[in-house]
């Protein structure tokens, strides 16, 4: 068996720890005598499970009390819609900070139920940076703030959540636990499984209490987060076996000691990535150094060509999916949780060798 590293945007690698254990309870959990893919999720072991894995996301998080966690389907793109169905109800109107191709179709999601308030936008320089945010422009009545925290297809990240004075809403997809992040800070904040959590198919929602009722009634049942916070996300069937590797991923994180040092390795691995790149004379990094994320590393050589062969020869290495996204051309390295510092140093000294050979 030849493990690739994987640096694909997402689904992307799980830590191999997990995928073992995983694999050793296949067929039978515990001592249940089946796997969980198969298990009632109204059963006692399969509460433990989704219980455990809430707790563990709580503790690992420091999500407060007053904040509810639903394990939900649909993916990031769902949320899209779901929030302002369910928030977008007191003036109609949000403000939203356009910093990615993300934080766009959340904007326009939101226009098709109320008014979505683009307030500050990136998309001249192709999203290579965060702007700034004039206060002057915001509605002090705006439903809720939306960002999106760490956007994967350009490689930029928040510094700091914006000093707002409404309701703030990040999708946090592609660096959730990546980095320490104050969730009391935020109204609602969701995150697809398949960068940081663990599989597709799961959805997290991490939602303060006090919004939790705001959407009409006539909302689709499904679509509605009381719905959810009701049941303990068991209105229906949940994602099961998503939810029982995220709560493996999140034992994982827990055991090498948390946000704080997974933060850690996440600036070592990527301090060697962009120290690369600055130092290069083939590659470079395509956005500005402040706004550099911690998990998705965008570069080129300035050739087609060149990043073609690149990607090819890189693939014939175990290095995978480097292929930038089809709208900023290039390369891209997602870097997430689950990349060891090993993969990144393979990366790095492949990419000195190549430019020796067509640099
Ligand atoms: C991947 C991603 C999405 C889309 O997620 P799906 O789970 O495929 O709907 C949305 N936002 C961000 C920031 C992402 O990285």
């Amino acid at each position: 068996m030849a493990r690739v590293y994987n640096f694909s945007a997402g689904p992307s690698m799980l830590p191999e720890p997990v995928l073992r254990q995983a694999a050793g309870e296949m067929l039978e959990y515990s001592s249940s005598g089946q796997s969980v893919m198969e298990m009632s999720h109204r059963s006692r072991e399969y509460m433990d499970i989704i219980e455990g894995c809430e707790a563990l996301l709580r503790e690992v998080m420091g999500i407060p009390e007053n904040y509810k966690v639903l394990f939900l389907q649909g993916g990031a793109a769902t949320q899209f819609g779901m929030v302002p169905l369910n928030l977008l109800t007191g003036s109609g109107s949000a403000d939203f900070m356009v910093t990615g191709q993300w934080a766009k179709k959340a904007a326009k999601e939101a226009a098709k139920l109320g008014k979505a308030n683009v307030v500050a936008s990136s998309e001249d320089e192709t999203f290579s940076y965060i702007p700034g945010l004039d206060p002057a422009k915001c509605d002090p009545n705006a439903d809720y703030f939306h960002i999106c925290y760490n956007n994967t297809i350009y490689g930029t990240r928040f510094l700091a959540p914006p000093e707002v004075s409404v309701p703030l809403v990040a999708d946090i997809s592609s660096c959730i636990l990546s980095e320490p992040m104050d969730v009391s800070k935020f109204a609602l904040l969701y995150a697809g499984a398949q960068k940081n959590l663990g599989p597709a198919g799961v959805t997290v929602v991490i939602i303060r209490e006090d919004l939790i009722g705001r959407a009409p009634a006539n909302i689709p049942t499904m679509m509605g987060y009381k719905t959810h916070a009701d049941n303990g996300s068991m209105y229906n069937t949940p994602p099961t076996y998503s939810i029982y590797i995220v709560g493996l991923v999140l034992q994982w994180l827990k055991e090498l000691g948390g946000v704080p040092a997974i933060y850690e390795r996440n600036r070592e691995k990527a301090a060697l990535l962009y120290d690369f790149l600055d130092q290069s004379r083939l590659f470079r990094g395509t956005v500005r150094r402040e706004f550099r994320s911690l998990m998705n590393v965008p570069f080129v050589t300035g050739s087609e060509e060149l990043d073609k062969k690149f990607v090819a020869e890189a693939k014939a290495a175990g290095l995978v999916n480097l292929k930038g996204h089809r709208t900023v051309g290039g390369m891209r390295a997602s870097i997430y949780n689950a990349m060891p510092l090993e993969g990144v140093r393979k990366l790095v000294d492949f990419m000195a060798a190549f430019e020796k050979e067509n640099g």
